[in-house]
């Protein structure tokens, strides 16, 4: 039963989160009550997509994308960072509920990006050992964008070096989900997975999927 609603491959399961993200954006939710599958989904799950977010708690991604109970295998991480961990994670959804969609969500008003920014334009800035692992993580696809700004020696907007930092870590996630994993990277030659990278918008609720 499950077979037939389930989708056939990544670009259809990348459909049915637009169209969960459009109806989210018009107030419009999904009739079917989120109790209704719990029985059916006691002894096993089929997820249609794995979700790499951010923790932040404006972007609780089961709800902007309208989806239900057992629809999404999430890792929420501040700033949507790749660390062993989480390949894991997605390596064990892949294999094990052969879930043929990744999106790495990254959103407006990051903090954790917003956090690393702050580190380039002040250097004197301290974080814990901890958060600093996150900055860190970041630190490589922001890096280039501050240089490029800071080139002659002009002063750096930082709401501009943030947006575009967003989509920057976003898109290196991405591509270190589809080349730091053997096993991602079989699935993703053979079809069998597409990793795409996309970024929620807080103001207008809408999820913009980047080109890769
Ligand atoms: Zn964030």
């Amino acid at each position: 039963m499950i077979d037939d609603i389930r989708p056939k491959n990544g670009q259809e399961a990348l459909e049915l989160l637009k169209q969960g993200n459009a109806r989210y954006v018009n107030s419009l939710t999904n009739p079917d009550p989120m109790t209704k599958r719990r029985p059916e989904l006691a002894n096993d799950q089929y997820p249609l997509a794995i979700i790499l977010g951010c923790s932040d708690a404006r972007v609780p991604v089961e709800i902007v994308f309208d989806q239900g109970l057992g629809d999404l295998f999430v890792i929420r991480v501040a700033g949507n960072i790749v660390a062993p961990s989480q390949i894991g994670s997605i390596e064990f959804a892949a294999e094990k509920f052969d879930t043929q969609l990744v999106v790495v969500l990254g959103h407006s008003h990051c903090g954790a990006v917003t956090a690393c920014v702050e580190t380039l334009i002040n250097p004197e800035k301290y974080y814990s050992p901890n958060l600093q692992s996150i900055v860190d993580r970041i630190r490589p696809s922001v890096y280039n964008l501050h240089e490029l700004a800071t080139a002659n020696g002009n002063d750096v907007d930082a709401d501009e070096l943030i947006d575009r930092s967003i989509r920057a870590n976003v898109r290196m996630s991405v591509s270190q989900l589809k080349h730091g994993s053997r096993a991602l990277e079989d699935l993703g030659r053979s079809g069998e997975l597409l990793i795409v990278g996309a970024e929620y918008d807080i103001d207008t609720g809408k999820v913009r999927f980047l080109d890769s």
